[in-house]
This record gives structure tokens, sequence and C-alpha cells, in this order.
């Protein structure tokens, strides 16, 4: 009896040691997403509110419209997406997004345009492009590319016939000497995500805030592209490349399940690859509901989704109309800016350079005269702080909390480009990256 007793007082014991250990161990590796859960995204996400309510009124020096879009994203065309129309347009939609340049994954050698989703659809203009070896490509024609041949002379016969290329996963080796290519991606999402040496983290802190802070979450990630916004400007110096942003969304790093046509259920994975296929039963039943408009009975969303990266960063640009042959036209001139609209929506911002008369004589992306520009001169918004850059220096950086900045010293011929930073909590965010002015 009193052994029973024993045997039993040194179970409960090892037990509550277990239970114990185990409690301190996920407190140790979700301490810091639990953290910024209860405290420090909260207190930003107040912090950006009220940064948000300085929003002024600004007149722009141009009567070209501002259409927000994205450059590089998946849909179901992509081996790796299950992307539907109804997924893309309810997300821009939602997020204020005016166009989709879509950069799905070829199915094989031959790739014949266009495929895919592509027109006009509730007000969001979507156009096929192709995504290969970290090259984005938009034929805009009717086309098969043939992937076995050279890159270089792909990319001359896609833009002599009127395509559009850009290089996309800047941070690794690219033929930067192809004259052809027009544009790289000077900040992707994914970038900042193998760049960090511990996955795991970023999960825990997607698995506790992805519901309600995901945008937080993602600003998490977010590092400066230092050598790639060097490279640019270095490439800038000799010749035109315009940079834009990438979100390279493919919202597939998620669980998610559908009927098959004979009632089963099929459970998906990461990368949309399938795991395994059920019967329904009392056992599973729960857990699914009815088919929403994408067919998804159940679906839970870890990390990247369309609603989130549509409002990551956007690229803004100036063009006439919202057609792709307008769009596509003023892409390649780089009249835009790339901004981190979850910060603030840059709708209103314009860099550009004063003539002598006082009018706009080219904004970014224009190459002007160095004997007709007057200033530099940007409106924004929002406050922020400016910084000048000249050929990859800077040459001046504003003062903080500024909804104007105009640059009239001495300016020497170079590429001119502007960063802008906010700070809606305790410190500088960037915000801004224009395309630059080429004064000659
Ligand atoms: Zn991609």
């Amino acid at each position: 009896m009193k052994n029973l007793k024993r045997l039993f007082k040194l179970l409960k014991n090892l037990l509550l040691g277990l239970l114990v250990t185990l409690v301190l161990v996920l407190l140790v590796i979700f301490a810091k997403p639990l953290w910024h859960r209860f405290v420090t995204y909260p207190r930003f996400q107040k912090q950006v509110e009220v940064f948000q309510q300085r929003k002024k009124e600004v007149q722009l020096p141009t009567s070209l419209k501002i259409y927000r879009g994205l450059l590089h994203l998946h849909s179901y065309w992509s081996h790796d997406s299950k992307g539907t129309l109804y997924d893309l347009v309810s997300a821009a939609k939602l997020r204020n997004i005016n166009f989709l340049f879509l950069t799905d994954h070829p199915h094989g050698n031959l790739d014949s345009f266009p495929r895919g989703y592509k027109g006009l659809y509730d007000g969001v203009l979507i156009e096929p492009g192709s995504e290969k070896e970290d090259f984005v490509s938009w034929p805009m024609d009717t086309t098969v590319i043939d992937w076995k041949i050279n890159k270089d002379t792909i990319s001359k016969r896609l833009v002599n016939n009127g395509g559009m290329i850009f290089y996309s996963h800047t941070e690794i080796p690219h033929n930067w000497d192809n004259q052809f290519f027009q544009g790289m991606e000077i900040y992707n999402f994914h970038t900042n995500v193998l760049e960090k040496t511990r996955t795991f983290p970023i999960l825990t802190d997607f698995l506790i805030n992805g519901s309600k802070y995901r945008a937080w979450a993602y600003r998490t990630i977010f590092d400066r592209q230092t050598r790639i916004l060097a490279r640019w400007d270095s490439l800038n110096r000799y010749r035109h490349v315009v940079g834009f942003s990438a979100v390279d969304e493919h919202e597939n790093i998620n669980f998610r399940a559908r009927y098959l046509k004979d009632g089963r259920v099929q459970w998906m994975g990461i990368n949309t690859k399938p795991i395994d296929t059920v019967k329904v039963s009392f056992l599973n039943r729960w857990m699914f509901h009815e088919p929403d408009q994408s067919g998804w009975i159940f679906k839970w969303m870890i990390i990247n989704t369309y609603e989130t990266s549509f409002n990551n960063s956007v690229n803004y640009l100036f063009a006439d109309t919202l057609t792709v042959p307008n769009i596509s036209h003023h892409l390649i001139l780089g009249h835009h800016f790339t901004a981190f609209k979850s910060l603030a929506d840059a709708t209103g911002f314009c860099y550009y350079a004063e003539g002598q008369d006082g009018k706009m004589a080219g904004m970014m992306g224009d190459s002007v005269k160095v004997a007709s520009v007057r200033k530099l001169t940007a409106v924004s918004p929002y406050p922020g702080r400016f910084t000048l850059i000249r050929d990859g220096k800077t040459v001046d950086v504003s003062a903080a909390d500024q909804y104007q900045y105009s640059f009239d010293r001495s300016l020497p011929k170079g590429t001119y480009r502007l960063e802008v930073e906010v700070k809606p909590g305790d410190e500088w965010l960037p915000w801004i990256y224009t395309n630059p002015i080429y004064i000659y």
C-alpha cells in the first residue's frame, strides 16, 4: 500500500514536471510572437492609424492619372499556385489595385500567349506574363516563346516585338550586360525571406499573428535591399533601368481542402501539393464548410495571401488610361515609384523636375536637359523624410515630417532618385523608392 502511494506520487510529480517543461518550451518558442501579438503589433497598429490621419490633399503637377499595380505574382496557371480569378480580383478590389501583370511559370519549353487570365475584370486589368529563370516577361501579343533558346535572344525578340522584360530575384546573378532588359526588382518579399538564416521564427510569428496582424508580420521580415539598390544605381549611370517592387505572391503557404468529382475530399499543403484524399465522415465533417467562390471547403492561410501582399509593396504608376498598351508604355518609361502601402497609401505622391518656367519639365523616369531644370521637387500626401541620391550617393536629406521637398542647389548632370521614409512609431521606415530623373 505504502509502495503504491509512493508510485502514485512519483508518477504525479513526473507528469507535473513534464507539463511544466512543455509549457516552458512552448513559452520559449512562442515568447517573441506572443510579445508581438499583445504588445508590439497592437501598439504599431495604433501608431500607423494615428499617422494615417495626417493625410493631406496634394496638387499634382501632371494630368496623368495614378494607377496602382502588381508586377510579379502567380495564379492557378503556375504549378505552385491555385489562385483563381475570384481570389485575384476580390483582393485587388479590397486593396484598391488597378492592374495585375501576372508572371505564371510556363508549363514547358514552348510557351504560348495569351494564356491564363487576360482582360478587364470588374475594373481590374489583368495581363498574362511568364517567369522563368528569374526573368519576368509580358509578350503582350499572340506568340510562342521557346524557352530552350538563349535568354538574351528571347529578350531581344520579345522587346523588338513590343513586349516587356524585367529581371526578377535580383539578389542572384543575372546578365547585367543584356541591353534588352528594361527593368529590375528593387524589392521582392521573397528576397527578404531568403536572407533570413532561420525560418522557424518567421513561421511562429505568422502562426500567432497571421490572422490579425499579418501585415506587421510581413514588416518584421523587411530589410532594406542595400546591395540591390546599389546595383540598380550603378546600372542607371550608363543606361535606363526601371525599378519596381514585387510581392511574388503565390498564396501557397497554406493548407486547403476541396471536393473531388467523386465526392471525396482532397487535402492540399504547402506549394499546393496534394497531401491526401479522404472520404467525408463524422470524424472530419465538422472541419468543412460550403465551398467558397473558388471551391475551397477548408482554408488555413499561414503566411502569404493576396489580400496582404496587395497592400504591401505596390507600384504606383502615372498613365493616361487603364489599358495594357498605355500601362506598359509608362512602365517602360519608369513613370512610377514603389511604396509600402500598409504604412500609408502613397496616392498623390509625385517626384519631378521643375523647369525654368516653374512647370514640370519631366517626372521620374524622364530625361531632362540640365539647362532646363531649375529644381527637383516632390509632393507627398503624408509627411516624411526625403533622401536625394545622385549616381548612388546621398546628396541631400530633408528635415523630418515634410509634405514637400525641393532641391534647388547646383544640379550637375547625373541620375537623381528619391527615397522617402515615414515615422509612424519610434523609427524611420522606408516608404517610397522613386524611379530616377536623368539629368543630362
Ligand atoms: Zn515568382
